[in-house]
């Protein structure tokens, strides 16, 4: 029989033809759409967020002006409690808003001025630690001197006679009054100190700063007395005495109980602080004396300052302090920013429900409440108003911009999260399509090359049995034998012609669903050992023979014995063809663990790894030289795989290349009937 070579079908190349097509339905209506979603739902979402900072800018902005309402309109108040105050010209610190009284009791927190009858006055007492220009009485010596003091004055400073001076002085103290007293016990401390006489000095002016004081050269008896007694102490190296006596004259000094004129308070608030460290007076006592020392200096100094030119902020070391006043008559509350910051402005600032944090400064950008910034937080917004002449600037910022910004970052967050798995989904959509599409192309292809393959393996029996038929009808073959033999040949080529035409029909009733089975009960031994002996019948003409194992007793089974016949059938046929030059091929049967083990086996050429993933696909063909030789229209796996699936069992194969192949086919012992 004339073997002439099959063409096999070549591989479709995906990017050819309609393929091409394809990428450019897929680009214009899937990719480009979809690209332009993703920007355009990208764009939504940025917008969304800019509109929704833009929102909480206008929240904040109205947040920032309704603080600097209050803020002005607490200014206000303050002010007008300053003039209340002094039309009343009463100091009651109970008629004033809460946070100043607060301040006025807080060593360096406030202070209350006013002018009375008797000039300036500053309320709290003690409040200023130096009394301010045209406050104070000018207090000097008593016109009023006991009679004889200029006398014994003579002998102590002209003639420097301290004896004699001593007991004039002495005298005069019996004599004179106690209004007048510690006039002369001041003179007689003096004189004993010249004398030397150490003891008695520090004596007499122990007892100088028992008695009420008087104001003598301008400053008061007892400053004088605590002021000598720590000098005597220092002198004499009572490093113990100094210290109590320095520690206790500096802490009269800074609680303002005299009010000195700056100079001299200065002048002796260096030497208590001299004296404290000379003596090592105890550290934290001095320190915390000092701390309020300072706080004062600072509100005395703004006072005074402000009072020279009443204005709403002065800005000293160390701290602000912020004025309120009534012209006429005089009344001004100076009070510290550090403790209105301290005590007031956080909760100024947290009244609205919001984590804020903020400063007020003036225009020229000096800081009043809160931290001046070389850099503008993040959403700060300002807002400026003005109290009397004075102008203000409020700027506010949340304490954490990004918390404001989470909940826009969490449905950003969660639609670019959508949008990622839209996206995900269209690419894994369009994977999918790519390979059924690819696929599709791919059957569309081998069917096409299927008629040309089935068209050739037509015409070869056909020719076949068309010369033998011409040579014995025109008498050329004489030989009975070889006519015998001619005769088998057109027999068996029209066999391979009507199973071809079968497995075509075949498969063409099982692509279309229509197949029926008929189900039967089959004695397996005796039918598979009738298939067995009528296949060899068959290959014997060629040499080949097949070697049947089929144990006696395998358990009968209900099956379609035509279709199952021509799995089995199909596999030997494979079997040989794909087994040049070998011989004999093996048709084993077992059953056991509740199926039926069915295997044909053979030493040909075998398949590959690759190959055998698709050799059940239809019109599939292995590579290699032997597909080329050996006809086919891969369609004879797709059909076992077919029928036995209707008889409820599986194909499978085992192969080596070079060595051969086994397919076995394991049905259940019991099938289901009409499967299909
Ligand atoms: P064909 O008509 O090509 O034989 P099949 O569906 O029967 O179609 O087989 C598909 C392919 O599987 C064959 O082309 C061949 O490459 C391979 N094949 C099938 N059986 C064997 C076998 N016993 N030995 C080697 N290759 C085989």
């Amino acid at each position: 029989m004339p073997n002439s070579p099959v063409r096999r079908p070549a591989r479709p190349r995906f990017f050819q033809g309609p393929s091409r097509r394809l990428v450019g339905v897929f680009v214009l209506f899937i990719l480009l759409p979809g690209a332009f979603l993703g920007v355009f739902a990208l764009r939504v979402l940025r917008q969304e967020g800019q509109l929704a900072r833009q929102r909480t800018r206008e929240r904040l902005e109205r947040t920032a002006e309704e603080i600097g309402r209050d803020l002005n309109s607490e200014f206000r108040r303050w002010t007008d409690a300053a003039r209340t105050a002094a039309v009343a010209k009463t100091f009651d610190a109970g008629s004033f808003p809460e946070i100043i009284r607060r301040a006025l009791l807080e060593p360096g927190g406030g202070v209350y001025l006013t002018t009375s009858e008797g000039g300036l006055e500053a309320f709290p007492a003690g409040a200023l630690l130096y009394a301010p220009p045209g406050m104070g009485p000018d207090r000097t010596l008593p016109s009023r001197v006991p009679a004889g003091l200029a006398e014994a004055e003579s002998l102590e400073i002209a003639r420097e006679d301290y004896p004699k001076a001593i007991r004039a002085y002495r005298s005069l103290l019996d004599s004179t009054g106690a209004e007048l007293r510690p006039l002369v016990l001041q003179r007689l401390a003096r004189t004993l100190r010249k004398a030397r006489k150490t003891e008695e000095a520090a004596g007499a002016y122990r007892e100088l700063q028992r008695l009420d004081a008087v104001w003598i050269g301008g400053l008061p008896s007892d400053l004088i007395a605590q002021s000598e007694l720590c000098s005597l102490a220092a002198e004499g190296g009572d490093s113990v005495g100094l210290s109590q006596a320095a520690l206790a004259f500096y802490r009269d000094l800074t609680a303002g109980k005299w009010l000195l004129d700056k100079p001299r308070y200065l002048f002796y608030s260096d030497r208590c602080r001299t004296w404290c460290r000379e003596s090592l007076a105890t550290p934290d006592e001095f320190g915390r004396v000092r701390g309020i020392e300072e706080r004062k200096l600072a509100l005395s100094r703004a006072a005074e300052d402000l009072l020279g030119q009443p204005r709403g902020v002065f800005f000293g070391k160390p701290g602000a302090h912020l004025a309120f006043w009534n012209a006429d008559p005089l009344a001004m509350v100076v009070i510290s920013a550090d403790f209105l910051e301290s005590r007031w402005w956080p909760q100024l600032l947290s009244t609205r429900g919001e984590d804020l944090e903020g400063s007020l400064f003036t225009p020229d950008g000096r800081t009043v409440f809160g931290s001046s910034r070389s850099e503008t937080p993040p959403l700060a917004v300002t807002h400026d108003f003005r109290v009397d002449d004075t102008p203000w600037l409020l700027q506010v910022w949340p304490v954490q911009p990004e918390t404001i910004y989470a909940d826009i970052r969490q449905r950003q967050a969660l639609s670019i999260g959508m949008l990622g798995f839209v996206v995900l989904l269209l690419a894994f959509g369009s994977y999918i399509t790519v390979r059924i599409v690819r696929r599709e192309l791919e059957i569309a292809r081998l069917r096409a090359d299927f008629v040309s393959t089935v068209s050739h393996e037509f015409r070869s029996p056909l020719t076949g049995i068309r010369q033998l038929g011409g040579m014995l009808l025109d008498g050329r073959v004489t030989d009975p034998a070889k006519q015998q033999g001619y005769f088998k040949m057109i027999v068996q080529e029209s066999d391979r012609l009507a199973r071809l035409i079968e497995n075509i029909l075949d498969f063409s009733r099982m692509e279309e669903g229509r197949r029926e089975y008929r189900f039967e009960p089959l004695d397996l031994t005796a039918w598979l050992r009738k298939l067995a002996a009528d296949f060899e019948a068959e290959i014997a003409v060629a040499g080949a023979s097949v070697e049947a194992d089929i144990p006696d007793g395998l358990p009968a089974m209900s099956a379609d014995r035509e279709a199952l016949g021509s799995a089995v059938r199909n596999l030997l046929d494979n079997a040989v063809k794909y087994s040049p030059g070998a011989k004999t091929v093996w048709l084993d049967a077992a059953t056991g663990g509740g199926e039926i083990r069915i295997a044909v086996r053979d030493r040909g050429v075998g398949i590959s790894e690759q190959d055998r993933k698709h050799i059940f696909d239809r019109f599939y063909r292995a590579d290699g030289e032997i597909s080329k030789r050996v006809k086919g229209a891969g369609l004879g796996l797709s059909l076992v795989r077919y029928i036995v699936t209707a008889h409820g069992g599986t194909v499978e194969c085992q192969s080596a290349v070079g060595e051969g192949s086994t397919f076995t086919i394991r049905l259940p012992a019991a099938p289901a009937k009409g499967g299909g």
